[in-house]
């Protein structure tokens, strides 16, 4: 924990740089940092700059006495709480004494000083400086957790909100489908609205196993089918499934993959999985008639596979989070798509089970993004 690194420091207040050295001689140990001062000014100085787990100070000095600083002291709001001994010389007169405990002075200590005494006064007080701001960076950490918390319970509900929306237009669909069915006898038109009615199941399918997938990797319940696969293969069977959507918004799709047989010790479905969804969300969030691309090439042990479009982009303060679960419910303006915001987190997931890594290479609003994948080759 920091707290434990963090050095604490005290404060030695005398006029004599004799005892001042003897002081520090006599306290110091790892972890601590002794500052001393000459005079009164010189530690009200200090005090505004270190925080202090305790001050020594010499009662009797020319100039500002110790009594005189403690009440300075104890009338800043940084140094109010700092505990005081007092070091005086020889026997006190009972007059001095009060004045001391009246400003708040914590410890009294007579000249000539017992070492052991002082030692384990002293002790006390950095224990309880220490466990002080043990206490504080537990009250941070807590209340910085409590905040995740609070926010993935927000993201979630908010989820559910979409997820309600995005499962009712299907299902909508499907009812309004089975609706004109039963009232047309015309074969053409029935298979028309049959085709229909099977894209929202496809789509319905889509959200389904996808909420299944990312629910069964938070479980880590998932299984890769892992084998040796050709990564040419794997990708011919993604741009297999994303053709649809990519023909739909009449969007040119440009391949350079690597001639050179590569291989991957993978799941292919996985794989495809992940390559399509990259390709699907480029066709998705690019203008109709935009150009994306599939490159892919091998560097340093890893293929490395690149989707690129020249569509929407995504805004600068969104960059850090799409790969979050969720993340994007949080944009009301990107929501006129379809989208859950789960697509991006699940791929995330599914290529570090591959021991892969994914990256946002690029993206400029309106100039398009770019995803890389990174996926261990074998030999
Ligand atoms: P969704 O189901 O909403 O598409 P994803 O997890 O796949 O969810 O993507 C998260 C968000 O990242 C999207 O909502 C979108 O705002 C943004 N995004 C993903 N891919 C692209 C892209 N190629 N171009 C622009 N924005 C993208």
């Amino acid at each position: 924990m920091m707290s434990e690194t963090v050095p604490i420091n005290f404060l030695l207040v005398d006029d004599l740089a004799e005892n001042l050295l003897a002081l520090e001689a006599l306290l110091q140990r790892e972890g601590l940092v002794c500052l001393k001062a000459r005079s009164g000014e010189e530690a009200l100085e200090l005090l505004l700059i270190h925080d202090v787990a305790l001050a020594l100070l010499d009662v009797q000095m020319p100039g500002m006495d110790g009594f005189q600083l403690a009440e300075f002291m104890r009338g800043s709001e940084r140094a109010r709480h700092i505990p005081i001994i007092f070091v005086t010389a020889g026997t006190t007169d009972a007059q001095r004494r009060f004045r001391g405990y009246e400003t708040g002075a914590v410890d009294f200590i007579q000249k000539p000083i017992e070492a052991d005494i002082l030692r384990s006064k002293a002790n006390v007080f950095f224990d309880l400086h220490q466990q002080h701001r043990q206490i504080l960076a537990q009250r941070d950490e807590l209340a910085a957790n409590a905040d995740a918390l609070r926010t993935v319970d927000r993201n979630k509900n908010e989820f559910l909100a979409v997820l309600g929306h995005e499962l009712r237009n299907p299902v909508m669909a499907l009812g309004a489908g089975l609706h004109l069915l039963n009232r047309h006898d015309d074969p053409v038109k029935a298979l028309e609205i049959r085709r229909q009615m099977e894209r929202q199941v496809v789509h319905l399918s889509r959200i389904v196993d996808d909420l299944l997938d990312i629910s069964r990797i938070d479980q880590g319940k998932i299984e890769l089918r892992k084998e040796r696969v050709d990564l040419q293969t794997v990708l011919a069977f993604a741009v297999e499934a994303s053709q649809p959507q990519i023909e739909a918004n009449r969007h040119t799709l440009t391949t350079d993959i690597l001639a050179e047989q590569t291989w991957l010790d993978a799941d292919p479905t996985r794989v495809a999985q992940v390559v399509s969804n990259l390709l699907n969300n480029a066709a998705k969030y690019t203008p109709e008639g935009g150009q994306i691309g599939l490159v892919a090439r091998v560097a340093d042990g890893f293929a490395e596979i690149e989707v690129s479009d020249n569509g929407i982009g995504i805004p600068e303060e969104m960059r850090s989070k799409i790969f979050d679960l969720f993340a994007q419910v949080k944009s009301p303006v990107t929501r006129a798509q379809e989208g859950l915001g789960i697509g991006l987190a699940l791929v995330k997931q599914l290529v570090e089970l591959h021991g892969g890594t994914i990256s946002l290479k690029s993206s400029g609003l309106n100039v398009g993004s770019s995803f890389q994948v990174r996926l261990p080759v074998v030999g």
